[in-house]
């Protein structure tokens, strides 16, 4: 089982259902949960439109590797530049977890190291998710949320 979070501000509710159909169509990965689709603040940089995010979980046989390899294929194809960090995206796709298992590679961090600070991330896994304890901190997602009020 693996968490990914799907991120756009470019038509949005286009761009993630795109994606999420992109996700299906991959061969070792079927979707076993969806979230809703949560309407964010831009973070880091402000002046932009808001973002649209939605969690999915699901089950693959491809390794933590493969599945970023396979939807950095799908940002790609979708359009996606990386010109402004934080800035307007067609769609963004992260890793969040990827079953218990914690890497930290030049190019993958899992758990991704924002999650535990980041309600955009927290509040849509918690919709699919709310029992399942981060790998590091060891504390479920909905008590992560309880903590940052
Ligand atoms: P961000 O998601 O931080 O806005 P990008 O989507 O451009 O930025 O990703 C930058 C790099 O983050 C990617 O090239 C990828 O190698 C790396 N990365 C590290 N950990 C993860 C993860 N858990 N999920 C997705 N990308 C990751
Ligand atoms: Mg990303």
């Amino acid at each position: 089982m693996a968490i990914l979070l799907l991120g756009s501000n470019i038509n949005p509710f286009t761009n993630i259902k795109k994606a999420i159909s992109e996700i299906e169509k991959l061969s070792g990965v079927s979707i076993t949960a969806k979230s809703s689709l949560y309407e964010t603040e831009p973070v880091g940089f402000k002046p932009q439109p808001m973002f649209i995010n939605c969690c999915l979980e699901v089950s693959t046989l491809l390794s933590p590797k493969e599945l970023l390899y396979q939807t950095q294929g799908i940002e790609e194809a979708m359009g996606r530049t990386r010109k402004i960090k934080w800035g307007p995206r067609v769609i963004d796709i992260d890793i969040l977890l990827y079953g218990e298992e914690v890497i930290s590679d030049k190019d993958l961090t899992i758990p991704h190291p924002e999650l535990h600070h980041r309600l955009f991330a927290l509040i849509p896994l918690a919709e699919i998710a709310p029992n399942i304890l981060h790998p590091i901190l060891k504390v479920s997602i909905k008590e992560l949320i309880s903590r940052k009020f």
